[in-house]
C-alpha cells in the first residue's frame, strides 16, 4: 500500500497514532474541495462549513457532511472560531484543516480546537506565533545563521526613521504583522520617508490591530523564491526544494513554477539549508514555507514563513509526486514521514507550472470582478491538474477572494510545461465574467517568460499598456455569434446546407459592441449550402455552441459560443470575447422609428408584397412570414411610400427585425 519505503525501523520508540477519521474543512471554494480530494482517497470523511453565499457550491455538495456556520461577510462565517467549533461538535469531527487565508495562520485558532480536543492540522500554536510577527520572526531567522536583508526589526518604533537614513535608500516599510502584500511602502528619498511610516502603520493597525513596521533595504529587481517545508513530530524535517513566484501583481502571485531556473543544485542545497534551520529552531512540524527573496547575482534572503499550505502547492506536488495534504494529515495523526532528504531529493522530475484564474479586469489594474460564471471547462489531460472552486452555473461574489480556479501543467522540460499550460488555457472555456484568463496566456507567450528573465517586477515592466483585441479575432467572434442564433432559427445546421430556394439574396445585419468595439456581420443564405458572411461565401456548420467556418481560402476556424441576455460570450482561438448585442430596433417602442415594420416574432419571409418606391395605405399587408407554423401579415405601420425593403422571399429574421420602411408623404 505505502509507495515509500517505510523508514519505522530506525525509530526505536514506539509510535501514537491518533487517527483522523471525521476531518472538519474551516475553509471553501477550490482548497476545500482539493482537500477533500486527498481525504477520499485516505478513507477520511468530510465536513464542510459553509455561509449562505455558498449554499450551493460544490464544495458543500462534494463534502459528507456540510454545516451551515453563517452568513456571507467572512467574520461572521468562515473567520467565526466559535461556529467553525460547533460545527465539528456537531458533526463529532476529530481534526480540522485550516486551508489557507482566513483562520489559517490564526495561533488563537489553532489552539482553540486542541482545547476542544480536536486535532489541528498544521504546526504548534507557539510555532505559529513565533512566525506570526516578521518582526520576530527575522529576529528568529538571524540567531538561527540564515541570511535576512539589511534593515531594522527592533523594538523602538521611534528610530524608524533614523534606521531607515543608516540603510540607505530605496527602503521598504513594512508591516509586521503584513500579509498579502499590505501595509507595506517603498521610499526613494528621504522626503517621503515620514508620510511613509505613518501611512504603513496606520494601514497596519487597521488591517491587522497591530502598527509595529520594520524596515528592509529594497531589492530593486528580486525574484521571490520559497522553499516546501515538511517535518514530523519525530525530528525529520526535509525540504521539497524551491518554487519561483516572481509573477506577482500588486505584491500578489498570479503564475509560479517549480523548479526555478535561477537556483542550481549548489544555491538549491543552500537556501535548503537554511529553511530547515529556521524549522528546526522552531521545531516546526506540518506542511510550511519559507519565503525568500533573490537578488539580481544569486544572493538569498529570509522574508518570511507561512505556517500553512501555500496556494501554489501543486507545484510541488507536481514535480515530487508527493501530496502535501496527505502529509499534512499523516503528520497530524502522529505519523513519521516516509521520506528523509535523500529519498526527496531523487523524486523531484520535471517542471511544473501553475496559473491563478481570477474573476479581475486586467485593463483595470486587476480590479475583482463578480458575476455568473455562464460556462467553465477544461480538456483531460494526464500532465493537466485543475483545482477549481467553480462550476458551470457558479455565482462568483463579492464576498472572498476572487480566485476561481488554478491551471497546474507538468513537462519533462520547463518549455514543455510552458507549451503544454499554453495549450490547456487556450482551450479553457470560462465565460459570462472578466477574467485574467487571456493576460495569463499573454504573460506565458512573453519572451522573457519563455526565458525565464522574471523578477517581481515582470508584469509592471512589460505589460504597462492595456492590449488591444485583436480585430480580425473579434470579426470572427461576432461571425459566430451571429451564425449561432441563426442556426437556431433555421434548425439544425449539418456540414452543408441543403435546399434551394430561388430568390434575391439580400443580406441580413446583427450589430454588437466589445468594450469600445463595435462590430457589423452581414450575412445571406443562400439557398445553396454556402452562406455569404461580410461579402464572403463561405462554409460552416453549428453544432450546439460550437461552429465552424470555412472560407474561400480552405481554413476552417472553429468558435465555442455561450449566450445569456442578449450577451454572447466566444472562444476563438483561445481568446474569449463578451458580446453586446445591439438590437435591431432600439428605438421601436420610443416611437421614433414608426415608419418602420418589423418582425414581431422569429421567422420566415414567405411573401413580399411590395417594393421600393410604392404608395401603400395605412395597414396594407407589405409581407406575409411564416412562424409556429401559421402565416403573419406584416401591415405598413401608415400611409406613405415604401422607402427600404430590407428582406428577401425566403430570408430568416429575427424578433423585432426591420422589414421595410414606410415614410409618410410630408416626411
Ligand atoms: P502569501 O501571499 O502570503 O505569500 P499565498 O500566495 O499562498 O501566500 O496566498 C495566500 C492568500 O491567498 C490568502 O491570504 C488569501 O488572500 C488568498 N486566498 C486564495 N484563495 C483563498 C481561499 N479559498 N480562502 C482564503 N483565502 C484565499
Ligand atoms: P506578505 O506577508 O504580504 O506576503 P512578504 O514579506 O512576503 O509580505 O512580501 C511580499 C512581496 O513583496 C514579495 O514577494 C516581494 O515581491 C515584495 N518584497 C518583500 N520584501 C521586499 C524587499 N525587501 N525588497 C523588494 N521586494 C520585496
Ligand atoms: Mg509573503
Amino acid at each position: 500500500m505505502n509507495e515509500f519505503p517505510s523508514m519505522d525501523e530506525t525509530s526505536p520508540a514506539p509510535i501514537e497514532i491518533t487517527p483522523i477519521r471525521k476531518l472538519l474543512i474551516a475553509n471553501r471554494g477550490e482548497i476545500a474541495s482539493r482537500i477533500q480530494r486527498t481525504c477520499k482517497a485516505m478513507g477520511i470523511e468530510t465536513v464542510a462549513v459553509f455561509s449562505d453565499a455558498d449554499a450551493d457550491a460544490p464544495f458543500v455538495r462534494t463534502a459528507d457532511e456540510a454545516v451551515r456556520i453563517g452568513p456571507a461577510p467572512s467574520a461572521e462565517s468562515y473567520l467565526d472560531v466559535a461556529s467553525i467549533i460547533a460545527a465539528a461538535e456537531l458533526t463529532g469531527a476529530d481534526a480540522v484543516h485550516p486551508g489557507f487565508g482566513f483562520l489559517a495562520e490564526n495561533e488563537g485558532f489553532a489552539a482553540a480546537v486542541g482545547e476542544a480536543g480536536l486535532t489541528f492540522v498544521g504546526p504548534t500554536p507557539a510555532a505559529i506565533r513565533s512566525m506570526g510577527s516578521k518582526q520576530k520572526a527575522k529576529q528568529i531567522a538571524r540567531d538561527a545563521g540564515v541570511p535576512v536583508i539589511e534593515g531594522y526589526d527592533g523594538e523602538d518604533q521611534g528610530a524608524l526613521a533614523k534606521e531607515a537614513l543608516a540603510i540607505g535608500f530605496p527602503v521598504l516599510v513594512k508591516a509586521s504583522a503584513g500579509g498579502g502584500g499590505k501595509g507595506m511602502r517603498i521610499v526613494h528619498e528621504e522626503s517621503a520617508l515620514a508620510a511613509a511610516i505613518e501611512g504603513a502603520a496606520r494601514e497596519a493597525k487597521s488591517s491587522f490591530g497591530d502598527e509595529t513596521l520594520i524596515i528592509e533595504k529594497y531589492i530593486e529587481r528580486p525574484r521571490h523564491i520559497e522553499i516546501q517545508i515538511l517535518g514530523d513530530e519525530h525530528g525529520t524535517l526535509v525540504h521539497l526544494h524551491e518554487r519561483e513566484c516572481s509573477i506577482q501583481r500588486r505584491h500578489q502571485k498570479i503564475i509560479e513554477e517549480a523548479p526555478s531556473l535561477a537556483v542550481g543544485p549548489a544555491l538549491r542545497r543552500a537556501m535548503g539549508d537554511s529553511a530547515l534551520k529556521l524549522a528546526e529552531a522552531i521545531g516546526y512540524t506540518g506542511a510550511g514555507t519559507v519565503e525568500m527573496i533573490m537578488d539580481t547575482d544569486g544572493s538569498f534572503y529570509f522574508l518570511e514563513v507561512n505556517t500553512r499550505l501555500q496556494v501554489e502547492h501543486p507545484v510541488t506536488e507536481a514535480i515530487t509526486d508527493i501530496d502535501l495534504v496527505e502529509m499534512q494529515l499523516r503528520v497530524a495523526q502522529g505519523e513519521p514521514l516516509p521520506f528523509d532528504q535523500e529519498l526527496v531529493d531523487t523524486m523531484v522530475s520535471g517542471a511544473a507550472i501553475e496559473c491563478r484564474i481570477y474573476a479581475e479586469d486586467p485593463s483595470k489594474d486587476f480590479l475583482p470582478q463578480s458575476g455568473r460564471v455562464l460556462e467553465f471547462g477544461l480538456p483531460d489531460a494526464d500532465w493537466l491538474r485543475v483545482d477549481a472552486g467553480i462550476e458551470s452555473g457558479s455565482e462568483v461574489t463579492i464576498h472572498y477572494d476572487p480566485m476561481l480556479a488554478k491551471v497546474i501543467t507538468w513537462g519533462r522540460t520547463r518549455w514543455e510545461a510552458i507549451a503544454r499550460m499554453r495549450w490547456a488555457l487556450r482551450r479553457m472555456t470560462l465565460m459570462g465574467l472578466k477574467t485574467n484568463r487571456d493576460f495569463l496566456i499573454d504573460v506565458i507567450d512573453h519572451p522573457a517568460f519563455v526565458e525565464g528573465d522574471l523578477h517581481t517586477h515582470f508584469v509592471a515592466e512589460h505589460f504597462s499598456e492595456p492590449r488591444e483585441p485583436d480585430a480580425k479575432l473579434l470579426q470572427r467572434a461576432a461571425v459566430a455569434a451571429a451564425l449561432v442564433a441563426w442556426s437556431r432559427r433555421v434548425g439544425p445546421v449539418a456540414n452543408v446546407l441543403t435546399g434551394y430556394r430561388n430568390n434575391r439574396f439580400r443580406d441580413q445585419r446583427v450589430n454588437y459592441t466589445c468594450g469600445d468595439a463595435a462590430l457589423e456581420v452581414t450575412y445571406a443564405d443562400l439557398g445553396d449550402g454556402s452562406l455569404r458572411v461580410d461579402g464572403e461565401l463561405i462554409e460552416t456548420g453549428v453544432d450546439g455552441r460550437t461552429v465552424w467556418v470555412q472560407g474561400a481560402d480552405g481554413l476552417r476556424w472553429r468558435a465555442e459560443v455561450v449566450d445569456a441576455d442578449g450577451s454572447w460570450h466566444v472562444l476563438v482561438d483561445g481568446r474569449t470575447f463578451a458580446l453586446a448585442e445591439v438590437p435591431r430596433f432600439p428605438d421601436r417602442s420610443a416611437g421614433a422609428s414608426s415608419d418602420g415594420a418589423v418582425a414581431p416574432m422569429p421567422g420566415k419571409i414567405v411573401q413580399l408584397l411590395v417594393s421600393v418606391g410604392e404608395n401603400v395605405r395605412l395597414g396594407q399587408t407589405l409581407a406575409v412570414m411564416e412562424a409556429m407554423k401559421m402565416e403573419h401579415s406584416i401591415a405598413a405601420p401608415h400611409a406613405g411610400v415604401v422607402s427600404e425593403v430590407r428582406v428577401a422571399v425566403g430570408d430568416q429574421v429575427d424578433e423585432g427585425a426591420l422589414l421595410a420602411v414606410v415614410l409618410e408623404e410630408d416626411d
